[in-house]
């Protein structure tokens, strides 16, 4: 009969999440690994060897990271004991095409400016869109901001029919007006991706045992969106076995997660020891002395400490 341990190790195989674990570790060392100038402008955006790929929040840093590449690369290689990365490729922070605080958002410049200008004078606003404008101004009782909102209102309108006129669409969902023949914008598209995969891993989290056959009668989605949703469980509850959590629900839901094994097939010492294996060995001293407690150790000891140090105090009163 195979030992639960093999079959541990074949289920991660399975999934190359042991490796990939390993190697998303320096996530949580990268302040260590470049420095604290360069972790603060850069972020590891994918991790697949011989690949890094990382982020920078401006150009400048990026031309920064660039030049310093070959010894990012080493710090890198350093940290894992191993030349497994010998390809860096950086890109710019992904920015939003959308305005955060308006109800109504529109294009930001830079796509207006890669086409052509908008010539406010030849745009004519039909009397509906006028009468429109002014109903919304009318809410407000300022005059001088009822001047300057209509005045808004009137530019932004303008630059729809503008932008309406070069062919832009809207986006179903959002409405915004979009340079692509999607339904949705980029944003949306990403909102509703990221929502079906938290309504996969909601479904996982009860039955955090269940594999991809289990999932789909109850909820649609393709092997690649379970997968996704199944590895970002995981590497959250690794992540905190990793920083030393000791929680029975932690531990449980990572070996669940990994073995495809029911809470009553498994045993304690079991998830302990599946556990121990991807716990950081940085850890504090407070976080050693629970994970000693967590195997039976620190009692031993501390029922032999006590022995001794109770037997000093009495040779000393004597
Ligand atoms: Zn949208």
């Amino acid at each position: 009969m195979e030992s639960l341990d093999l079959l541990l190790g074949k289920g991660l195989q399975k999934l190359g999440i042991l490796e990939q674990f390993k190697l998303n570790t320096i996530v949580h060392h990268w302040k260590d690994v470049v420095g604290p100038i360069i972790a603060s402008h850069t972020r590891i955006i994918d991790i697949k060897p011989p690949r890094i790929v990382i982020s920078a929040d401006t150009s400048q840093w990026m031309q920064e990271i660039k030049m310093n590449e070959k010894r990012i690369i080493k710090h890198i290689n350093d940290y894992y004991k191993s030349d497994v990365i010998t390809e860096m490729r950086l890109i710019m922070q992904r920015q939003s095409y959308i305005k955060q605080d308006e109800e109504k958002p529109l294009i930001l410049e830079k796509e207006i400016k890669s086409r052509d200008y908008i010539q406010s004078n030849k745009i004519v606003l039909t009397d509906d869109d006028v009468d429109r404008i002014d109903s919304i101004v009318n809410k407000t009782n300022n005059e001088e901001l009822k001047e300057a909102f209509r005045k808004l209102l009137i530019s932004r309108w303008k630059k729809e029919i503008h932008l309406e006129q070069q062919g832009f669409q809207r986006c179903e969902r959002c409405h915004v007006l979009m340079d692509r023949n999607n339904q949705y914008c980029v944003s949306c598209e990403y909102d509703l991706y990221r929502e079906k995969i938290n309504g996969i891993k909601t479904f996982i989290r009860n039955y955090p045992y269940c594999k991809y056959g289990d999932c789909k009668p109850h909820i649609n989605c393709t092997f690649t969106e379970f997968s996704t949703a199944m590895r970002e469980l995981i590497y959250f509850y690794l992540d905190k076995i990793y920083k030393g959590s000791t929680s029975r629900n932690h531990m449980y839901m990572a070996a669940m997660l990994i073995t495809h094994k029911k809470p009553d097939e498994l045993t304690d010492q079991h998830v302990i020891n599946l556990c121990n294996k991807y716990r950081s060995k940085f850890l504090d001293e407070e976080k050693q002395k629970e994970l000693q407690a967590l195997r039976g150790i620190n009692e031993w000891e501390a029922i032999n400490e006590s022995n001794n140090s109770s037997e000093f105090q009495d040779n000393s009163k004597s």
